[in-house]
């Protein structure tokens, strides 16, 4: 272990990292290696922290797995010399990434922990100072085994979550992010009070194992009451797809209207997995609870419980590429691989 914490802190853009032009009011990326001079405070952190820069900075709507496999290998390529990763990230997209790094880095035995801001850190009134502070203060805690944080996390306003049970819920308060069906794992107030019992246990000796492809040709189905046949027939007769996410309503439950059904049927006949999940944003799948969930749970689609929908299509993406054969693909989603369901 080193004397100090050694921190990475990898900047992939967003709002966190903008800095306003006082002549013309716009915002841009600030020079990642001047960090230090608009943020003097992270000096007096007891820990070491180098940088990382994306290249060309992103808004986080222009994220995509390509972009994730580069985080994964910086991750990896620095694994054995620090002791923990933040990484600064567009709270838009900010779930999707820090979910899929949770399926990619199988045996984490570090934290690498994201974070963001609303307002850009030059701002007066800005979130970023705290909200980057105490995210390296999360990263550096130690306990007798190394790092008390084995996992990915997301830290926003006061508040760390697991970041496979977060999603973004508010474009304009400092309480961006919300977690509905996991406790935080760690509060900051005049203490920062991490909750021990709620952080994901990781075996000793364990050895990091890094996935980095994923797939990406996987479709999404919100349900709403009078979606038509015509749409549903044109998106599932998409040869390409392997995967499809359907967002039900309440407890996993849908239409019973036979072409609905028969549309499913047809999917699973092409061996292509159906996740149910549902459009609340608490509150888990149950299957069976009501005549209009039977057929499903009869038919075979699978049960996404209590995932987000973040989750639930950063895991297919990685599930499919993981040679699962189809008779196993049910029981492998639905088994917790990151703390992400119940
Ligand atoms: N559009 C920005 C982004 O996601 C918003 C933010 O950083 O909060 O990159």
């Amino acid at each position: 272990m080193h004397k100090k914490p050694n921190i990475l802190l990898i900047y992939t853009g967003g709002t966190i990292g903008m800095i306003k032009n006082f002549e013309t009011g716009a915002l841009s990326n600030f020079n990642f290696d001047d960090l230090l001079k608009h943020i003097p405070e992270l000096k007096l952190l007891d820990c070491e922290i180098d940088t990382h820069s994306f290249d060309s900075p992103i808004d986080s709507s222009n994220m995509n797995p390509e972009y994730w496999k580069q985080l994964v290998t910086i991750i990896e390529d620095g694994y054995n010399d620090f002791d923990g990763f933040v990484v600064l990230h567009g709270s838009d997209t900010m779930s999707y990434t820090a979910s899929a790094l949770s399926f990619m880095l199988e045996n984490l035995a570090k934290p690498v922990l994201f974070t963001g801001s609303q307002l850009p850190i030059g701002d007066l009134r800005t979130d970023a100072k705290e909200n980057l502070i105490t995210t390296i203060q999360l990263a550096s805690q130690r306990g007798k085994d190394g790092p008390v944080i084995k996992e990915v996390g997301l830290y926003f306003e006061y508040k760390l979550y697991r970041a496979n049970r977060t999603t973004k819920i508010n474009a304009e308060h400092f309480e961006a992010f919300a977690s509905l069906n996991y406790p935080a794992l760690a509060e900051s107030g005049v203490h920062l009070d991490i909750d021990k019992r709620a952080l994901l246990k990781v075996g000793k000796d364990t050895v990091l194992k890094v996935h980095k492809e994923l797939e990406s040709n996987i479709v999404l189905v919100k349900m709403f009451p009078g979606i038509t046949k015509e749409t549903i027939t044109h998106i599932f007769s998409y040869q390409g797809m392997k995967g499809l996410v359907l967002e039900t309503y309440g407890s996993g439950n849908l239409t019973t209207e036979p072409w609905f059904l028969d549309a499913l049927k047809g999917l699973l006949k092409r061996n292509i997995p159906v996740i149910n999940i549902t459009q609340c944003a608490g509150g888990s799948v149950a299957m069976g609870h009501y005549e209009t969930s039977t057929a499903m749970k009869k038919m075979g689609i699978i049960s996404g419980k209590d995932i987000t929908t973040e989750a639930a299509i950063t895991k297919l993406m990685y599930l499919l590429k993981q040679d699962i054969p189809v008779s196993e693909f049910k029981h492998a989603f639905e088994t917790s691989l990151r703390g992400e369901m119940s």
